[in-house]
Parts: structure tokens; C-alpha cells; sequence
């Protein structure tokens, strides 16, 4: 067999550096949340991906349903001989969306896409050009969502330049002292100096701040967001991408503030690994762009929509958002009995069900980040069998994104390991 060091090599001279690799872990077999490598090692999953395996890998029904469509047909094009599949899951996806508005879908392959769409749909309704994000999101990496994603390393620094008319507010954070008030004065700020808001197309949020360190926007700035959006005629992108799917404890995080996005994005958890992602928004505002404008070859491909439907079926037979809450707790139980043994270095846990940080900092002082723990804490981690994913502006954010159908054995085994790591640095 292949040592992964030899892979590592071969990965090193084949492949560019910029698609970078955490873990020199090669993996030969995963199921549910393990993954063995091609040395035989087996490690406990608490990536899940980077938030796509929310029903565990290989998902048996999951796998069935690709299976039976791979002997069918594997791709015809959707906007050339559709399928079944792929209504079914516009219709499914439609219905499930935060709140009461007939709504429609369209199918891409991949996150970054949706949020594209969903800028193109904003502005083709709209007739405006004007987008704003939030400091510290995260929403892709082609040229338009680097430009909305507003942590510059190591997504935008020397990739620009970027395309114009996309502004940044703040994002409330209570952890860093940034208050609702205070980003709502920047918001209105920023429409009296920088974009009138009959200007502004869109504004897009991710419901919790994923890539950008897991904090959750409060909810009464979701409903003061919507507020100003309906006073402006400013469509509300919700970017559910990484807290879709169960993942917060909700089908979609939104839903925590009982606000309706116009537009949303759905990606990741969408299918439990198979590319397919969607851009799901209020059917007359779907509507507007004409046929042809929207799509690509492979968007909504039928394999995607089968694991997609097969997805859906388990989060509800397995009910996977009360699993997510639980499994929060857990895990965050165990989190703060480190952090009540190691206060200097976790000076924060936080979680929205199962999407779940720990800050790593020097002194127990929130304005002092180490991401040089945090990067030893993943190595460590790595070597004893435990998968792990860092985040942050600062770099020194563990983040945990178990599988939701992770056995709670396998839980305090993973905590029992952090553990190790922990008294071990
Ligand atoms: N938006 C959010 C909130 C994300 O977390 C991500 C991926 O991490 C993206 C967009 C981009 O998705 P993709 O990597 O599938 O293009």
C-alpha cells in the first residue's frame, strides 16, 4: 500500500499548494463519523467534511439511492431532458424554507455558486448593483464571493481585484464586544456615506458566521436586517450554507429569529457529500431572470438530487435537529469542564446545537488569540486519532462539526482524546 507520507510527497509535487491539506491523512474507508486512513489508522470525524457529512459518511440509504440513480442515468442535463428528482427536491426544498411565501428553486453544483445566483437573481429584480456583506463572513471563492467574503487571508489577498459596488457592515459579536446597536449605526452609516440604499440590491448574512469564527447574529439584528431591508426595497440573502440541514438544531438557522430571507442558499449538508447546491427564494423574485440566465452543465445533477431527497428523508426518520441539540449539549459539557480546568487557554465555548467552538487564548484574555495552540492542538489531536477543523478571523477557533448521527460513545470518546491533547500541550 501507500504510506501516506509517500501520498504526501506525490500530493506535493503534483498538486498546487494553494488547494492546501490540513491532515497528511489519506483516507482509504469512511463510515458515520470514522474515517480509517491507508495505513489502517482509524480517527474519530469531527469535521464531518467541513459540515457536509450531517448524516454520517456512506449514509446507507444515502448510498442506496446514489447507487440506484447511477444505474439509471447519471447525467442528462437539467436544461436540457429534466427528471423527476430534481422537481421533487425543488418542491421539497421549497417547502421547508423559513416561512409562508410561495417559494422556487434553482440547482448549482456548489456553494460559492448559489450565493453568485443569488447576487445575479437580487440584482436582475432589483435593477440595483449594490450588495452588502459582513466583516469577517465567508461565502466562497470565485471572484464575486471573494469580493462579499470579508476575511482577506488567506481567501483574497492577492486574488483582486474584485468586483465593485460590495460593501462590509460589521456583524454583531458579543464575544469581541461588538453590540446590535453598534453594528446597526455602522449599517445606517454606511447608507449615508458610502451607498444610498435605493442603491442596494441585496444584503447578505450568514445566520451564524461560519469560516469567520461560529458566532451566531443575535435575532433581534436578523428582524432589525429585515426591517431595513422592506423600508428600502432591499432583498435579504440568508447564506445558510454552512448551518444548513439540521446542523444548528433547525432545519436552517433563520429560523432561530422567525425572520424570511427573500433568497437563501442551501449547499453542504444538502446531500451528505455529493455536489449539489441550491439557491431557494420567494417565486416571484426567482422568477425574473429569464430562461437560459440562470444554471450550468452539471447544476442539479441527478445524483445530487437523489442523495439529496435520500438526505431529507433520514434527517426527518432519524430526527437529526433534535439529535443536533443534544448532541451540542453533550459536547459542550465536556468543553466547559476542560475550559473550567484550562481557563487561561479557552477563553470561550460556544454552540448553536451542533455547530460548536472552542477560543483558544493566551492569559484567559479574549483580546489575545493563539492560533499557535490552536494549529498544535490540531496536530495533536490528528495524531491521536481525532479530526478537527480550525476557524477564526484570528486563527484560533477549534471548531466541532460532528456527523448528527454520531453515537454519543463516540462523542465522550472524542472529548476523552481532546482531553489528552489538551493536558499533553
Ligand atoms: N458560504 C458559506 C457560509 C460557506 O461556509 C461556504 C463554504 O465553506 C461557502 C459559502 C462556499 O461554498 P463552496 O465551498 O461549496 O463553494
Amino acid at each position: 500500500f501507500m504510506s501516506n507520507q509517500t501520498l504526501h510527497e506525490r500530493r506535493a509535487a503534483a498538486m498546487a499548494q494553494g488547494q492546501g491539506a490540513l491532515h497528511p491523512v489519506y483516507v482509504d474507508k469512511a463510515r458515520n463519523a470514522e474515517i480509517w486512513d491507508v495505513e489502517g489508522k482509524r480517527f474519530i470525524d469531527l469535521g464531518a467534511g467541513i459540515a457536509v457529512t450531517n448524516t454520517g459518511h456512506n449514509h446507507p440509504k444515502v448510498q442506496a439511492a446514489v447507487q440506484g440513480q447511477v444505474e439509471r442515468f447519471s447525467h442528462t442535463c437539467l436544461m436540457v431532458t429534466p427528471y423527476e428528482s430534481a422537481v421533487e427536491l425543488a418542491e421539497k426544498l421549497t417547502e421547508i424554507a423559513p416561512g409562508s411565501t410561495p417559494k422556487k428553486a434553482m440547482f448549482v453544483t456548489t456553494g460559492a455558486e448559489a450565493v453568485e445566483n443569488c447576487v445575479k437573481i437580487a440584482r436582475s429584480y432589483t435593477g440595483r448593483s449594490g450588495v452588502i456583506a459582513f466583516k469577517g463572513g465567508f461565502h466562497g471563492r470565485t471572484n464575486l464571493t471573494m469580493g462579499l467574503t470579508g476575511k482577506v487571508k488567506p481567501y483574497k489577498a492577492g486574488f483582486g481585484p474584485f468586483p465593485a459596488e460590495i460593501f462590509h457592515a460589521p456583524y454583531p459579536n458579543a464575544y469581541h464586544g461588538v453590540s446590535v446597536e453598534e453594528s446597526l449605526a455602522a449599517l445606517d452609516d454606511l447608507f449615508l456615506c458610502d451607498i444610498e440604499p435605493s442603491r442596494v440590491a441585496a444584503i447578505i448574512i450568514e445566520p451564524v458566521q461560519g469560516e469567520g469564527g461560529f458566532y451566531p447574529a443575535p435575532a433581534e439584528f436578523m428582524q432589525a436586517l429585515r426591517k431595513r431591508c422592506d423600508e428600502h426595497g432591499i432583498l435579504l440573502i440568508a447564506d445558510e450554507i454552512q448551518t444548513g440541514f439540521a446542523r444548528t438544531g433547525r432545519m436552517f438557522a433563520t429560523e432561530y429569529s422567525g425572520v424570511e430571507p427573500d433568497l437563501m442558499t442551501m449547499a453542504k449538508g444538502i446531500a451528505g457529500g455529493f455536489p449539489i447546491a441550491a439557491v431557494v427564494g420567494k417565486a416571484e423574485i426567482m422568477d425574473q431572470p429569464a430562461p437560459g440566465g440562470l444554471g450550468g452543465t452539471y447544476g442539479g445533477s441527478p445524483i445530487g438530487c437523489a442523495a439529496a431527497l435520500a438526505v431529507l428523508d433520514v434527517i426527518e426518520e432519524e430526527k437529526l435537529c433534535e439529535r443536533a441539540l443534544e448532541i451540542g449539549q453533550r459536547m459542550v459539557g465536556r468543553l466547559q469542564q476542560l475550559q473550567a480546568r484550562f481557563p487561561a487557554r479557552i477563553g470561550d465555548v460556544r454552540n448553536l446545537g451542533s455547530m460548536i467552538a472552542m477560543e483558544l487564548v493566551v492569559d484567559g484574555d479574549v483580546n489575545k488569540p493563539d492560533p499557535e495552540l490552536t494549529k498544535a492542538l490540531i496536530t495533536e489531536a490528528a495524531s491521536q486519532g481525532l479530526i478537527l477543523l480550525s476557524c477564526g478571523i484570528r486563527g484560533n477557533v477549534v471548531r466541532f462539526l460532528p456527523a448528527l448521527t454520531i453515537s454519543d460513545d463516540l462523542i465522550d470518546e472524542s472529548m476523552d482524546i481532546l482531553d489528552r491533547c489538551f493536558s499533553a500541550l
